[in-house]
């Protein structure tokens, strides 16, 4: 991770989100036609590409590492001056253009690529029902609306504990609920609790987490994961069989809005999600295009 998040603008005119195998082709691109894009990952790039102990479907490099794979991408967008600006979007508000909001920051983006991969770990029951209204997924960014309140955080990534650090010194109780083995970093002042979560309960907004053998009143919780359910992303984006629902030209139900990756459905293979992140951007370069000067005689794609 090279830019510095100071340096971000309020708006571009491509954001891609994610920077697994389908966001760096997607930048890729993005930066052959010239466009004003930003490419956006959260952390390690990407932990699913570096676990592959030997990739044998990837054209031209037979046996090749998914390490050594993902080092030759990286040195690839270097060599591009592609940087990969660590910011973990937490919302996109519907646009054109899009709002993309992550930690301390938003910004405006006339066509996004959503290359967030997919999550391993399902939602927990009440998640869904009770987002917005106690269920968050960034702490930080809600953290003053919890002031004197009690908080969980349901973390699957250490930087989990920096969030709960933080909500420590707002909250009158943060529980600290860790899906990992080694903690590292967490305020004396945060509880720990080792079991697992069997759901998040409530009427109108948080109540109460269920931990099987007991309820523990909270009143918000905060979850997360390497990658957030798309669906939770952004409202009104419409899924098939728990992928986002994409067509040929890898386009959602929202204009402007191109999916890309592992995010879009199986088969969850490298050729795959790089494939579709080119071609997610060189349609979203024709999308911005027709805005700019839009023919009413051509659709848009
Ligand atoms: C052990 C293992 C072995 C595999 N072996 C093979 C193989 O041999 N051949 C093959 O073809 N495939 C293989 N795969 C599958 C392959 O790794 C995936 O299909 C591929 O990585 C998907 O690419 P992607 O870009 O869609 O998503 P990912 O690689 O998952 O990348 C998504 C990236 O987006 C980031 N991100 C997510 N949400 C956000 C957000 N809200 N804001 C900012 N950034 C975000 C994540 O941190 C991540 O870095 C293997 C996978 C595993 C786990």
């Amino acid at each position: 991770m090279s830019e510095d998040l100071q340096v971000l603008k309020k708006h571009y005119e491509l954001a891609i989100v994610g920077c697994g195998p389908a966001g760096m082709a997607a930048a890729l691109n993005a930066k052959i036609r010239k466009r004003d894009f930003i490419l956006l990952g959260s952390g390690f790039c990407s932990p699913k590409l570096s676990k592959a102990p030997q990739v044998d479907n990837w054209l031209g490099f037979p046996e090749i590492g998914g390490e050594e794979l993902r080092q030759r991408f990286l040195n690839h967008l270097k060599e591009q001056a592609i940087n990969i600006v660590e910011f973990k979007v937490t919302n996109v508000y519907p646009g054109p253009p899009y709002t993309l909001v992550g930690k301390d920051q938003s910004f405006e983006a006339d066509a996004v690529v959503l290359a967030t991969g997919v999550s391993v770990n399902k939602l927990f029951p009440g998640e869904a029902d009770l987002l917005g209204r106690g269920v968050g997924y960034c702490a930080t960014c809600d953290g003053p609306l919890y002031k004197n309140k009690r908080v969980a955080i349901i973390s699957y990534e250490q930087a989990g504990e920096d969030e709960a650090n933080f909500m420590a010194d707002i909250c009158s109780k943060v529980l600290y609920i860790p899906y990992y083995s080694d903690l590292k970093r967490l305020d004396p002042r945060i509880e720990v609790y080792k079991g697992k979560v069997k759901g998040i309960v409530g009427e109108s907004t948080v109540e109460r987490l269920d931990v099987g053998e007991e309820e523990l009143p909270v009143d918000g919780v905060f979850i997360l994961r390497e990658t957030l359910p798309a669906e939770q992303l952004i409202s009104g984006l419409e899924m098939e069989e728990g992928a986002i629902r994409v067509n040929h030209k890898l386009e959602t139900n929202l204009p402007g809005l191109f999916a890309a990756g592992d995010c879009t459905g199986q088969p969850f293979q490298l050729i795959k999600a790089a494939g579709e992140g080119g071609t997610a951007a060189l349609q979203a370069v024709k999308y911005l295009d027709n805005l700019k000067s839009p023919d009413p005689k051509v659709p848009i794609l």
